[in-house]
């Protein structure tokens, strides 16, 4: 069973036709790149996938289980996809690791011991368990994204979506988030992953898809997008 399945999805903003006829099988632990120019609809496709964004028609599955917006339990469903936003989205006025276990005690009703502990792995595993009683200001971009996907982690998903990771970033912290995206991918974590880092599509993806103007133009192995034709 793949991990995600969209089957002639469209998606429309009022008139805008932003997904057309969108088709994308994922399997359990393959790893993803999409790119294509602004404005193509990468964010879009990979927000409806965990149904931040309604689609109109076509189906998405997650696991085999469709994804719907209306459905009782879409929040339940989210949960197995983690996101990583350009823009960190951490809770300012809370420490890093209230950050990281506030969803595991919230939505999966964790114990609080439990989930601390859990939150300090994940924070270890990206290098900044020695900050997890700051505040996400007190960081800089890098450590704040490293924060925002071991966060993500801490409700144990089965895939990560990563929504262009370092572009808000200055280009010296863009390594230390790539580090990371790397060990997640070389431990098997399906992830689809919208961005420009053209070194990370080429040493860790199995396919890259092309987007433009609402559609998939092309999909190919990372090899072949960049050797010469
Ligand atoms: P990309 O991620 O490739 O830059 P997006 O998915 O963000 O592209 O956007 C695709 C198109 O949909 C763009 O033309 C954008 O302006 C439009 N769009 C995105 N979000 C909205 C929205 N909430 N309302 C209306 N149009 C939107
Ligand atoms: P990103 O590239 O990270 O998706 P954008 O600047 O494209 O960031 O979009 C930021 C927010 O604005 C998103 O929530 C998106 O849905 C919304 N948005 C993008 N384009 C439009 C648009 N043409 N009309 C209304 N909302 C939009």
């Amino acid at each position: 069973q793949p991990a995600v399945q969209m089957q002639d999805v469209n998606k429309y903003y009022d008139d805008f036709h932003a997904l057309k006829h969108i088709n994308l099988e994922v399997k359990r632990g393959e790893k993803i790149v999409v790119c294509g120019p602004s404005g193509s609809g990468k964010s879009t496709m990979i927000r409806t996938i965990n149904q931040l964004e309604e689609h109109q028609s076509g189906e998405i599955k997650i696991n085999g289980n469709r994804m719907s917006a209306d459905l009782p339990n879409i929040e339940l469903m989210r949960r197995d996809v983690g996101m990583v936003f350009q823009h960190f989205n951490l809770f300012p006025h809370m420490t890093i690791l209230e950050n990281c276990t506030l969803a595991p005690i919230k939505a999966r009703k964790v114990h609080q011991a439990d989930a601390e502990a859990q939150a300090m792995q994940y924070l270890n595993k990206v290098h900044i368990g020695n900050q997890a009683n700051k505040f996400p200001g007190q960081l800089s971009g890098g450590q704040q994204q490293r924060v925002a996907i071991a966060r993500a982690l801490c409700m144990r998903p089965e895939i990560m979506l990563f929504d262009e990771p370092t572009s808000a970033l200055d280009p010296e912290m863009i390594g230390e988030v790539l580090d990371v995206m790397i060990t997640l991918a070389q431990e098997g974590m399906t992830m689809i992953c919208v961005t420009h880092e053209m070194g990370f599509a080429r040493k860790v993806s199995d396919r890259v898809i092309f987007m433009d103007a609402g559609e998939i133009v092309e999909e190919n192995e990372p090899e072949a997008f960049f050797s010469d034709p």
